[in-house]
């Protein structure tokens, strides 16, 4: 297997190099270049394995150029009760009859951004390591909350490294931005943008593709890579908790091998639905793949009618992970529904230049085929936590009840009864005051702590550790600047000049 360029089909690199390099010279994203295959008997033999297992049998898969030893050092690190407050690393609730709540909030920063961020630093250092290069990696990261922190707790302290990360100054939780802002380690950096999500991930990925930045960087001994899910490496490891939700759900007897289940994904880069994709068509029996957007919709319109256009208002919502224009990852959907890279480059050209484009039929039928797309409003998503806190006793947090209300209103258009996996993408703690006004407990005069303790009492849920720590430490990053200064703020962080 190799990987070659979403805008270039002739160029081949191992998955060692997609991972290393983040994103191609050419702008596109690093693909596979066919999607391997688990039979269902590889299916029934996964479902009596460890989640770490499970996960070195599908990376075997994927990572071709790695040894099993490499594979095994990467998913032991990761995959672990040190970093994970459950053995099983992810958690299947059942929500009511035939609906599943797929918890994949259990790592160091309480979102589902852990899942991959855990082992990408194993994966990329391996990765650099395999090509004999002794350059200091440094990881640039846009973020909207919550790949920042998982990110950075990733990659603190990884010898050989070193982390920078550009929030939004608006549009994160307070919890997300305290997380960020007292974070340890002696090679992070964390920087506000005065901008949306949309400026900083446009920011990094262009200073990611000069190619003077390059060689200046080169010249003194470093190499950037990324941590967003334009990485393969970040995507690779979201294909296993979808493989490993179906043989789990099979072990418990709550399906049969072969029936099919739904899943609903609340997205905004499209790179969680996108990893399902790839376990469908791996041969896990998976039939719709639900999307469920906030007010931020551009992807409901998209899989609606092909067209996508990013020429609307942006929105800060109470769902701020989600609150993104430019979903990256549809790129690689697009190339594996086409297989034609000058199709590509002609869309995303167009995306740059007119912030539009249109695919073509063969790509409209198949969208229509795998997915179903919807959106709510903040009200909607409120009135759900409150819904399904009042029926099931069950507290979610905003972004997991985006994805429970599309997936009614998929219901209801549908009738579709089929059992359903829905993403629960973070701890509802990281987003207490949205949580609690939802549920009517919330308090204007309270201080986020104070907040977290009522969330505690009306969800009976515990309180993560690591977020119950942050109130004790020291804000350490409190800088600000513009989509412009991005590149300043880079060499002054890594002493380039
Ligand atoms: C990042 C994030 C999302 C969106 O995931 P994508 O892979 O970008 O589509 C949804 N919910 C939460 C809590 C997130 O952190």
């Amino acid at each position: 297997m190799f990987y070659s360029s979403t805008r270039n089909k002739d160029l081949k690199v191992t998955s060692a190099q997609a991972i290393a390099q983040g994103i191609s010279k050419d702008g596109g994203l690093f693909v596979p270049n066919e999607i391997p295959s688990l039979s269902e008997s590889e299916l029934l033999a996964l479902c009596d394995k460890s989640y770490c297992d499970r996960a070195f049998e599908i990376f075997s898969k994927y990572l071709t150029d790695f040894s099993d030893v490499e594979i095994r050092y990467c998913v032991d690190g990761a995959y672990n009760t040190k970093n994970f407050d459950t053995e099983n690393i992810m958690e299947l609730a059942c929500l009511f009859e035939g609906i599943y709540m797929l918890e994949l909030w259990h790592g160091p920063t309480c979102a589902f951004k852990d899942m991959a961020l855990q082992i990408l630093p194993y994966l990329l250092t391996t990765s650099i390591k395999k090509h004999g290069s002794d350059k200091k990696v440094v990881i640039l990261v846009a973020t909207s909350g919550d790949t920042g922190k998982a990110a950075l707790e990733g990659f603190k302290d990884v010898p050989g490294t070193e982390i920078l990360v550009f929030y939004p100054v608006e549009g994160v939780s307070p919890m997300q931005k305290l997380q960020m802002v007292t974070q340890e380690g002696e090679n992070v950096g964390v920087c506000a943008i005065k901008g949306n999500f949309d400026d900083a991930q446009t920011g990094v990925k262009k200073i990611f593709t000069d190619l003077e930045v390059a060689k200046k960087l080169s010249e003194s001994g470093m190499m950037f890579s990324s941590a967003n899910s334009i990485n393969w490496g970040r995507l690779a490891p979201q294909i296993i908790y979808y493989v490993s939700s179906y043989v789990q759900l099979v072990k418990d007897e709550e399906i049969k091998m072969g029936e099919k289940i739904n899943v609903v994904v609340p997205t905004g880069n499209f790179g969680n639905i996108l990893a399902a994709y790839y376990a469908k068509k791996m041969g896990v029996p998976i039939g719709k793949l639900i999307c469920a957007s906030n007010a931020n919709n551009v992807l409901t319109d998209f899989i609606n009618t092909g067209v996508y256009d990013r020429n609307r208002d942006f929105h800060t919502t109470v769902s701020p992970s989600m609150d993104i224009l430019i979903s990256s990852n549809l790129e690689r959907l697009l190339y594996h529904m086409c297989e034609d890279d000058a199709l590509i480059r002609e869309l995303f050209g167009e995306l740059s230049t007119n912030g539009r484009y249109e695919v073509p039929d063969s790509i409209k039928t198949q969208l229509h085929d795998e997915f179903y797309a919807g959106y709510t409003t903040d009200e909607e998503t409120l009135a759900t936590i409150k819904s399904v806190y009042d029926k099931y006793s069950y507290t979610m947090d905003t972004h997991t009840a985006v994805a429970v209300k599309v997936y009614y209103n998929y219901v209801e258009a549908t009738g579709d009864n089929t059992k359903t996996v829905i993403a629960s993408t973070a701890s509802p703690y990281k987003f207490s005051s949205s949580v609690l006004k939802a549920i009517d407990r919330y308090d204007a005069d309270m201080e986020e702590f104070d907040l977290v303790n009522v969330l505690a009492d009306a969800s009976n849920m515990p309180i993560p550790q690591s977020l119950a720590s942050l109130k004790e430490k020291n804000v350490r990053f409190d800088g600000a600047v513009s989509k412009e200064e991005m590149l300043g703020y880079i060499y002054n962080a890594l002493g380039v000049n």
